[in-house]
């Protein structure tokens, strides 16, 4: 045999190569059986071309892996079309030449030639697990010959012998080392999950011998029983037609591939062809997986290039708002199959992941539409993410969310969509309402909620902390703008109310300094309000920030002091307590001062928050009472 050099500035290549492109080492099996699989497909091609002559049918392709443990060695053989002399140089002898490629130019005239190869690097990430390859092949002439290489310095050809037509890889794997045990793909049970994981979806079987212990016959004894076994499952369930595909096998499917006990809520397939070319199939669960709204849930799609997985969970596919669907991907035109680094950065990738979002999104829609029980068990689950979403990335996200949030509205006692609400307000009123509290029926109880109401109007409610933020963030919907009933100021009376309570209020005046006075900074005014129909007293805020809003981003670490709502005390003006407090002002300063402590008290705990001071409010009130 004639040692030859790697052409190009091969050695290079060839160590950055094995060393930097792939991610996982494991993927060199991968690509090997694809290799097998483009060669059996060109061998299928030839005798339909030749019509049949070429001896072998269909339903004789296959690749054989097997494995010698004390050679330490790793065959994979197949039947395809083999290589010539020529083709050995070529192929294997360049790095990034691809035959398959130049296969697919010539030979696709329009008939799909569903072939997996395309780079020409794919055979070299064997050196990754191997420190020397042996390739036997023989051609459909009847040419035979060996290809040996010990990686970076070079290659040998030469003639031989060979029996069958197709090609035989050996790898010599790689002496262990502490951080990689190399031996691991001599063992069954490493290849076969190998197989499943990356190549399950090859069309043509992947056989190995595999060893079981099976109970003699007539004896308690068991007995070691090799038997050849196809490891992969062959068919891709996305590329039948959903129509062929029945709802059982669609749920096996997915409660196999993503260990989930409960069927999925709905399946969605998708088949485009255009700007991205792929085929997808997804699931929205029925139920958040116990850490999805946690840092450890990790969203994506599985990515195939032509029935090959190349990788696990893509994250680029899917945004964060709809981060709760599972599935997979299996484009033929993704222009590189081999590294996350430059996945990221793949045209088609984008085309495909805004395709995705459309069709989600789409799906979601007609749910909401056909099987409102079904949404809502969903919105259950996932709407606080699709929320998130409307927050994130200031609003940026609101053209796709918010037709598909939904809020459960005080007076109808069931969930709306902004549409529902904004479509069924009545004349008169201008804009959309909403409460925060911990429940829909403590919000119920808001003195400010029951003013709204009594006026015939709905209050959304908002018991989520990411609520009013995503509310916020939408400014308006239909042109409408979020009121919050508790905080801005409501266009509920008439004008000459509106004169009446300002008069009453700048009357007031000195009244009201003394009250905010003797409050402290706790609230930034004191004020009389039209609003409330029997309660006394209630809180609200002024300016941006909301109390709920205040509690929430207090929760949140690193919160500073100066988060803060000027928090405003209104007192029914209507009220009998409105005179006796003008009273007090005028004969008992101090009597006022714990009068309007305890009003403060009261007016905190209707709103649902808790009191600093509880034991001198309690002695306030007793003091009262003896
Ligand atoms: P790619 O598969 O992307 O073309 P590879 O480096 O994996 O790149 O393989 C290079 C070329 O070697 C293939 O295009 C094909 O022409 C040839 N080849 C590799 N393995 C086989 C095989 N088992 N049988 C026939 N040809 C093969
Ligand atoms: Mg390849």
């Amino acid at each position: 045999m004639q040692k030859k050099q790697f052409k190009t500035e091969s050695k290079k290549l060839l160590n950055m190569m094995i060393h930097s492109i792939y991610t996982h080492k494991e993927i060199f099996l991968r690509e090997l059986i694809s290799n097998a699989s483009d060669a059996i497909d060109k061998r299928y091609f030839h005798s339909l071309k030749e019509g049949g002559t070429t001896g072998i049918g269909k339903g004789d392709f296959e690749i054989m892996l097997s494995v010698d443990k004390g050679a330490r060695t790793l065959t994979i053989a197949d039947n395809g079309c083999g290589m010539s002399a020529e083709e050995l140089e070529n192929n294997l002898g360049t790095i990034a030449k691809s035959g398959s490629y130049d296969f697919k130019k010539d030979n696709d005239q329009g008939e799909e030639i569903d072939i997996i190869g395309q780079f020409g690097v794919g055979f070299y990430s064997a050196f990754m697990v191997a420190d020397k390859i042996t390739v036997l092949t023989k051609t459909e002439n009847g040419e035979s010959h060996i290809w040996e290489s010990e990686g970076a310095d070079g290659y040998k050809i030469g003639e031989a012998e060979k029996e069958t037509v197709g090609t035989t890889v050996t790898l010599h794997l790689l002496a262990d080392t502490e951080e990689e045990k190399y031996s691991d793909f001599l063992e069954e049970y490493r290849l076969k999950s190998l197989v499943k994981k990356y190549s399950d979806y090859i069309r043509h079987p992947i056989k190995m011998a595999l060893t079981s212990h099976k109970k003699k016959e007539d004896s308690d004894d068991f007995e070691e029983v090799t038997e050849i076994q196809t490891l992969n499952s062959m068919v891709p369930l996305w590329k039948k037609s959903a129509s062929e595909v029945s709802e059982e096998e669609y749920n096996r499917f997915y409660a196999d591939k993503f260990f989930d006990y409960e069927p999925p809520l709905r399946v969605i397939t998708q088949n485009s062809e255009g700007t991205a070319t792929f085929t997808a199939l997804m699931f929205i669960p029925s139920h958040a997986p116990y850490n999805y709204y946690s840092k450890d849930y990790e969203r994506g799609l599985e990515l195939y290039s032509s029935g090959v997985m190349i990788m696990e969970k893509c994250a680029d596919l899917l945004p964060d708002y709809f981060s709760f669907v599972k599935g997979l991907v299996d484009s033929s035109d993704l222009s590189l199959n081999i590294s996350r680094e430059m996945l990221q950065h793949d045209r088609q990738l984008k085309l495909i992941a805004k395709a995705l979002e459309k069709k989600i999104k789409g799906e979601l829609e007609k749910l909401l539409r056909t099987d409102r029980e079904k949404y809502e068990k969903f919105f259950e689950a996932f709407g606080a993410q699709l929320k998130y979403g409307l927050y994130a990335d200031w609003g940026a996200h609101k053209e796709v969310l918010q037709d598909l949030i939904l809020f459960p509205a005080a007076k109808l006692g069931k969930k709306l969509t902004l549409k529902e609400y904004t479509e069924a307000m009545p004349e008169g009123q201008k804009d959309i309402y909403y409460a925060c509290g911990e429940t829909v029926d403590k919000i119920m109880m808001l003195p400010q909620v029951e003013a709204v109401l009594a006026k015939g109007y709905e209050v959304l409610c908002f018991t989520e902390d990411v609520d009013e933020f995503a509310a916020r963030m939408l400014e308006k919907y239909a042109e409408k703008e979020f009121k919050n009933v508790t905080a801005d100021a409501l266009d509920l009376g008439t004008e000459e109310e509106k004169t009446a309570l300002e008069e009453k209020n700048k009357n007031a005046d000195a009244l009201l300094s003394y009250m905010k006075e003797s409050l402290g900074n706790a609230v930034t005014s004191v004020r009389f309000t039209a609003a409330l129909k029997n309660h006394a007293v209630c809180l609200s805020s002024e300016g941006e920030l909301s109390i709920e809003m205040e509690k929430v981003l207090r929760k949140m670490p690193g919160a500073t002091a100066d988060v803060k709502a000027n928090v405003v005390l209104e007192i029914n003006h209507a009220h009998p307590i409105a005179e006796k407090l003008q009273a007090l002002f005028d004969s008992d300063k101090q009597l006022l001062a714990k009068y309007t402590k305890i009003l403060y008290a009261e007016a905190r705990l209707i709103g649902g928050l808790s009191i600093d001071n509880p034991t001198e409010i309690s002695e306030m009130i007793t003091s009262l009472m003896v």
